[in-house]
């Protein structure tokens, strides 16, 4: 665990976090799931809550918060627009998919602090 997070980098984790939570709520409910850890950050303490998801979204969020706390674009652009597209093909596809359901859906709950602007 790094001593000290990034605040901006705390907050993004924190929202990829929760955006992977609801996505796998929503389409992965049937599959057994576990609380995420990670050698390399308290997931919990990050997401100010438990996270619980299915393998395939367990990968998806250890490889997001590694991308996101290696960053090394300052300021950060968005993901979209970023030269280096770091997230390895499959990854981006399904980060693209979450985004696009858990973004759509907090939009409609009046969630817009949760605006996502950083992931495509
Ligand atoms: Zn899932």
């Amino acid at each position: 665990m790094e001593a000290v997070l990034d605040r901006r980098i705390a907050r993004d984790l924190k929202t990829l976090a929760r955006f992977i939570q609801l996505y796998c709520n929503d389409m992965h409910a049937d599959q057994p799931r576990q609380p995420v850890t990670m050698r390399t950050h308290d997931v919990k303490e990050i997401a100010g809550r438990e996270i619980v998801l299915c393998p395939s979204c367990t990968k998806l969020l250890q490889h997001g918060f590694t991308k996101r706390t290696h960053c090394t674009m300052d300021p950060k652009p968005t993901c979209k627009n970023c030269p280096k597209h770091c997230y390895a093909p499959t990854y981006r596809e399904q980060i693209r998919q979450v985004m696009r359901h858990s973004g759509t859906k907090m939009l409609y709950r009046g969630r817009i602090d949760y605006l996502f602007h950083i992931f495509f």
